[in-house]
């Protein structure tokens, strides 16, 4: 299988290169020139497989310059018991259809976990298969999540560098102290101040900078991302759409053949565009619903084909959908219009440029097709906290919780009654302080003071019963390494220099 760009300016890639690359030299993102298609026996299968050979058959199909015998290597390295657990992405029953599919059983406690565990076994075959023997620097921009898994999983990886780049007050505690910490020869992380977007910018001016790219080709070096730009991250994101639906069905949730909704937190859009790639391989979507937080450009740009990011980026108690500029629309759009690369192009210029865009409505009406756009607000993602708690006992983090509440908006909105799995993205430990605050009684909270984000886990854990992860126990000893802070502007000389590159 081959790839080739959203933008249309670039030479059709195998795999290995394109995952080697991550963005492609024309300033687009790298798409398959096909999707296969998954028949239901074949999904149904994926009941009695693990997760591993799950992954391993999805890749199967897209890497195609990979062998079976290399993919599951990859894939068994990177989802073993002692990283996941014994289920990396297991489907929990909260409520009558209704279920929650949790993919933080990860070391980093978010779902990133479930391609970044991966992409850097991928990186290395891919460097290797592509013979040119240059030692791969990761760059990754990250609303807090994305930096740690990117982090955890390249830290120490032989021929890599990873420098990670996030905003300073954009980040919860724990994230912070997550990525700071972090041990390992080839690793870098930098505080920006500024936000998600202008780390995200700052990133790309650098992959688009050919000047940087020569000097550091020079010494022997190449630049790649982690970020869900890098096709080598979105891919595996899909198998749990397949493997969550044969769970259902196996459950007795549904039938097979039945249709399922999908209610997914969005930020970057790549997690949700993994949803809408298996719906293209056949699995029976529905409906997918596109949850936002306050930061609500896409949930906009769903009901009326406008995406206008001239507006402040607030800071809400879901940081990792703190975004304006989501990346991986740029796929969708590709996809809707069926392949129009000038057309694509066109409106990430006027984005870039103006800072909007507006798409034409058979764009628009093909988008709302599929796609239920619903924002929420930072109090209802609190009182639905406190309220899916009270009634069912489940536990769900700001992020999960956006998701949750969007599908209620959807079934009030539409009356459409559909089995629906909501897509749980952290662990509600990672996000602590907001979960707590939800849970307890605001004047029994105020009593207490917590003195650093620790106790409060012990709070939570008091409060829920919910076992406390050993990742997080084992933080509190963590000593912290990173400390540097830095102008967005002053990335490509601070990387230059981490390099070691005049
Ligand atoms: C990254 C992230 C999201 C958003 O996922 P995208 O693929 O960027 O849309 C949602 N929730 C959490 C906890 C995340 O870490």
């Amino acid at each position: 299988m081959l790839f080739w760009s959203t933008r249309g300016k670039s030479d059709m890639k195998s795999a290995a290169h394109v995952i080697k690359e991550g963005l492609a030299p024309d300033g687009g993102l790298f798409v398959p020139k096909n999707f296969p298609f998954i028949h239901m026996d074949e999904i149904m299968r994926m009941a009695n497989k693990s997760y591993a050979e799950c992954v391993a058959s999805i890749l199967q199909l897209f890497l195609t310059d990979f062998s079976r015998e290399e993919l599951m290597e990859c894939t068994e390295a990177a989802y073993s018991e002692a990283k996941f657990g014994e289920d990396p992405a297991p489907l929990r029953h909260v409520m009558e259809r209704t279920d929650v599919l949790e993919l933080w059983h990860g070391p980093t406690l978010a779902f990133k976990d479930m391609a970044l565990q991966l992409l850097p076994h991928l990186m290395i075959k891919s460097q290797k298969k592509t013979g040119s023997g240059e030692k791969i620097v990761i760059l990754a921009a990250t609303s807090g999540d994305t930096g740690k898994a990117a982090l955890d999983g390249f830290a120490d990886v032989e021929d890599t560098d990873i420098m990670v780049f996030y905003p300073t007050d954009g980040v919860s505690d724990i994230q912070k102290l997550q990525m700071t910490t972090q041990a390992g020869g080839n690793v870098s992380v930098f505080g920006i101040k500024g936000n998600f977007d202008d780390a995200q910018r700052g990133v790309k001016e650098i992959f688009g900078n050919g000047e940087m790219a020569e000097k550091l080709a020079g010494k022997g070096f190449c630049f790649s991302s982690a970020n869900s730009i890098n096709w080598g991250r979105l891919v595996p994101q899909i198998t749990y759409y397949f493997t969550s639906y044969a769970k259902a069905v196996v459950k007795g949730s549904i039938k097979e053949g039945d249709p399922v909704i999908f209610s997914v937190p969005t930020g970057n859009f790549g997690d949700i565009l993994a949803a809408y790639y298996a719906k293209k391989m056949g699995l029976p979507v529905k409906r997918l619903i596109c949850a936002s937080n306050s930061n609500n450009v896409i949930t906009e740009f769903i009901n009326t084909g406008m995406y206008d990011a001239r507006r402040e980026l607030l800071k809400t108690e879901s940081p990792s959908m703190d975004i304006l500029v989501s990346s991986n629309l740029e796929r969708l759009l590709y996809d809707v219009t069926g392949g129009d690369a000038a057309q694509v192009a066109a409106w990430m210029k006027e984005l870039s440029e103006k800072g909007f865009y507006e798409v034409d409505s058979a764009t628009e009406a093909a988008i709302q097709e599929v796609f239920f756009g619903a924002w929420v607000d930072e109090l209802e993602t609190e009182e639905t906290i406190g309220r899916i708690w009270n009634d069912y006992g489940y536990v769900l983090d700001p992020h999960t919780a956006v998701a949750w509440r969007a599908a209620e908006k959807y079934r009030f909105l539409s009356g459409d009654e559909t089995y629906c799995i909501t897509v749980s993205t952290a662990s509600p430990y990672k996000f602590n302080d907001s979960v707590l605050e939800a849970l307890e009684n605001e004047d029994e909270l105020k009593e207490k003071t917590f003195s650093n984000p620790f106790e409060a886990v012990r709070e939570l854990n008091k409060l829920t019963d919910w076992e406390i992860p050993q990742a997080l126990l084992q933080l509190e000893k963590a000593a912290v390494l990173h400390r540097e802070i830095i102008a967005a502007e002053d990335m490509p000389e601070v990387v230059l220099r981490e390099l070691g590159i005049e």
